[in-house]
Formats: structure tokens, sequence, C-alpha cells
């Protein structure tokens, strides 16, 4: 027993590294695991789960702004990347290649997709010929692979999985529309279902998607002060539609070419949600994606599997019934103490504790992961005081991670205190930009801090400032971190 309670202390704290705090959570808690193939990661059924329920509520949401799912195939010809030169530029240094299939040597190579805007354009230019054909409004869920030279699971590996919209509209204003409302779409879904509070706007242009117009992005400020990007929703303007020559008759009978859009989100989120709610116990899951929500410890003393166990069972069975995701753990070969730190580390967003007193007192004992605390509940009409706690925990991990993101985030003027504080303490800092990418890639090289979002809202900035970097006037408020 002694040696199985050090192997759930044994986590290094997150205060003292974080960055191996992250890998050992990851590990130990089997979300995933390392492949046999370098920067690729396995996604175990712990991970997958959290997948899973990320993609119920995501897919729910993107359905019910007027999309629908399909899918496309994980094989590009090059010619088809070629056709558009910056896509291709942009995404040449980590593309994968097919050069042979069975014992025959291909005429032409086959990207595995870093992306699908050029396969799913050279098929809606055989779809859409007319208005009466837009918008065309598609998802797919699928895997990408891009070979990265610095991996890290869930946050950036070879192969992840995501899902990507392309839609094509009739006007310029309707494009916009939808890589906005998409923006929008995202930020309610990582604020209400994984409790990270982010930053909505729009990236400078040294961050765009290569070959969009404009590409907008949301941000999330990770517990160590660095900045992660957690979804991307691109304008992609008449750039591909050109180049695929996806062309419709207007209302006029006039060709046109189609206004695009593409966005997406990936399993990075699952970084996203490890980094900014764990602690030094182990994860934190906000109940809405967590695997197991709650988890039920019969407290083994005296004749428990006689007084206790049947009581635990009838607890378990009323809250599955009721919706819930439950584990009953009535393992005999740990004590409660060892599974209490388990499941902590687990990251199980509420405990339920049932031990002889309670059962005598007909009341079960509530033990929340959100903060250190326990309350006693009565046994009837258990599973609303359940429903009840677990809607408290999700509200109080978004009020801690925005309070943190809140106190993290700086409005710095002066060049100097803005190296000092990406230096001492990083976080978000709001300073005044020119706008010019000299100045971004100035800041970026001194302080390895990049422009994470241009806010939404600039008119309603309070006067702006002279530019951090090189004080000229004429500026937009714009978010630094150093990000992930
Ligand atoms: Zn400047």
């Amino acid at each position: 027993m002694a040696k199985e309670e050090r192997f759930v202390k044994q986590i290094t704290l997150k205060s003292e590294d974080f960055s191996r705090w992250y890998l050992e959570i990851i590990r130990k808690t089997e979300m995933a695991d390392y492949a046999p193939i370098k920067g690729i990661m396995v996604i175990r059924p712990y991970g997958y789960t959290i997948w899973e329920n990320i993609q119920r509520l995501m897919d729910r949401r993107i359905k019910e702004t007027g999309h629908v799912n399909a899918y496309f195939p994980l094989f590009i010809p090059e010619s088809f990347l070629k056709k558009e030169m910056e896509h291709l530029e942009g995404f040449a240094p980590e593309v994968a290649w097919v050069t042979q299939g069975g014992q025959e040597l291909l005429e032409e190579r086959l990207a595995v997709r870093p992306t699908s805007e050029a396969i799913i354009g050279s098929m809606y230019a055989k779809w859409i010929q007319s208005y009466r054909d837009l918008p065309v409004l598609i998802n797919q869920w699928a895997n990408i692979v891009r070979w990265e030279k610095v991996t890290r699971p869930f946050l950036r590996t070879t192969e992840f999985l995501w899902q990507e919209g392309h839609t094509a509209h009739e006007t310029a204003e309707e494009a916009q529309a939808e890589t906005i409302k998409v923006l929008h779409m995202y930020k309610d879904f990582a604020e209400a279902e994984l409790a990270i509070p982010v930053i909505e706007g729009r990236k400078s242009s040294r961050e765009r998607f290569a070959g969009a117009t404009e590409t907008y992005a949301i941000e999330a400020l990770m517990s160590d002060g660095k900045a992660l990007q957690m979804g991307t929703s691109h304008n992609l303007g008449q750039h591909f539609s050109q180049v695929f020559d996806i062309r419709f008759e207007d209302r006029e009978q006039k060709q046109q070419f189609v206004w695009q859009t593409s966005w997406g989100v990936s399993t990075r989120l699952i970084g996203a949600l490890v980094m900014t709610h764990g602690d030094d116990s182990g994860l934190r899951i906000p109940p809405q994606v967590a695997p197991i929500q709650v988890v039920i410890v019969p407290i083994s003393l005296g004749n428990w599997k006689e007084s206790v166990l049947p009581v635990a069972v009838a607890v378990e069975e009323e809250l599955r019934g009721s919706g819930l995701r439950v584990r009953l753990d009535a393992r005999e070969e740990f004590t409660p103490g060892w599974k209490f730190s388990e499941w902590e580390m687990r990251g199980v967003p509420l405990r339920v504790e049932i031990g002889p007193k309670d059962v005598k007192e007909n009341r079960a004992v509530l033990a929340r992961r959100d903060i250190p605390r326990k309350d006693f509940a009565g046994l009837e009409g258990l599973a609303q005081q359940v429903k009840k706690a677990l809607q408290e925990i999700q509200a109080s991990l978004y009020d801690q991670a925005l309070k943190f993101q809140q106190e993290n985030t700086r409005n710095i003027s002066d060049y100097q205190e803005f190296k000092e504080v990406i230096e001492a303490k990083r976080g978000f800092i709001r300073s005044w930009w020119c706008g010019d990418g000299a100045c971004e890639d100035k800041i970026k090289e001194e302080t390895m801090a990049t422009i994470r979002v241009i806010p939404f809202g600039q008119e309603t900035q309070e006067g702006a400032g002279d530019c951090v970097y090189c004080r000229r006037k004429g500026c937009e408020l714009a978010y630094f971190a150093r990000a992930y």
C-alpha cells in the first residue's frame, strides 16, 4: 500500500516544474501515451472520452448554426496544393508525402492532409453552379498530419484530431459574418463547456493563416502565464475560389467567385483544459466534459460489504439513472485514502463518500475537486444535490480561471516594463501597437512575446497611446504574450 500511495504523490509539483508536471499528469492519468513513432501520441480512453465529450458538445453547436458534416479524402494531390503558392509555402515544411502505393511508385506525390482547403475547394468547384447552391456550410471531423520538429502531447503533435469547417457564400459580407459567428461559437464553447475564459480578436498579418484574408482566434491564458491559441476562424475571401475556380451564376446571371471561410478546433483543447485547471494534486476537469463526473467511494470499515456497499450500489444506480457519468470504486485492494488521491489526480469533479456512520444517518459526504470542501447530503434526492454541486463546480472553475486571467493581464505602455513583465511574470500584456510587422518582429526577437490577438471594440478603448516599441502614433490595442 505504501508503494501505491507514493505513486499518486509522485507527481512533480506544478508550482515547481510546470512543463514536467504537464507531461507526468497526462501519462499518469492515462490520457495519452507516446507512440513508437517520434512526435506521435496515442490518446488513451480517459483522454479520448474527454475528446468525445468535446466533440458531442461542439458538434451540437456546429449543427445548431446550420452546418452539416461530411468527410473528404486524407490524400491531396501535390498539384492541388501547388495551385495556391502562399498556401503551399505555408505548409510545405510540415507536409508528409506518400510516394508509393503498394509496389508502385506514384506518378504524382500525395500529401497527407495538413488541412483541407485544397481538396474541398476542388469539390466545391464541381458542386456550386448557381447562387441557389449557396451557402455551402460543411464541417468535417478528421485527423491531420503536420510533421512537427518539437512536440508535446495534445499541444503539438505530428498527427492530431480536429474539426474543420469550410463554407462558401454569395457575398463578402456573408463570409465575414460567418467567420465571426463561428469565432463567437468557439468562445461560447470554451467558456461554457471547458470553463476557460478566452480573448477573441483578429490576428496580425504575421500570424495569419496561409492564404487567408483575415484570421481570427480565441486565446486563453494557461496557468503558467503562457498563452494558448484555442481555435481559429479564417475569412478566405476569394483567394481559394479564384485558384480552384469555384464560380457561381449570381442573381444577375453573371459569373462570380464564391467567398469562403474555414475554421477549426483540435485535440489541443484537451491540453488547454489540463494547463488551465490542473493543480499540484493533478487534473481538475470541468463536469461538462469529465469522463467521470462523480466517483463513489464506499468507506471500507467493519462489515462494510454488507452495510455500506449495497447503499453505494443503490446511489450509483440512482445517479446513473439521472443521466450522470458515475463510477463506483469498490476495489478491495486499495484504501479509501488512496482512492481519494487517485480520483483527485484524475480530476473527477465530485466524490461521494459513504461510510458506516453515513449509512446510519441516511446521508453521504460530497467532496469537491474545485475547492477543498466537504458537505453532507441526505440520500433522499441525492441526484439533485449532486447535479447542483456539479453546476457550482463548473462555474467555480471558470471563475478561478477568469480571476487568474484578469490578475495576469496588464496594460503596459513602456517597453522596458514590457520586457521585465514578460520575463518575470508573463501573462497577457495589453499594449498599443502601430501595426508595423517590423515592430512585431523586434518584440518577438527581444522578448519571445507575440501578438496573440487584436481585440474587437477598439473604438471603445480609451485614447490610443503610442506604439510600445517605436512610439509612433495611430495605434491599435493588442494582446501580447509568450505562447505555446
Ligand atoms: Zn511600432
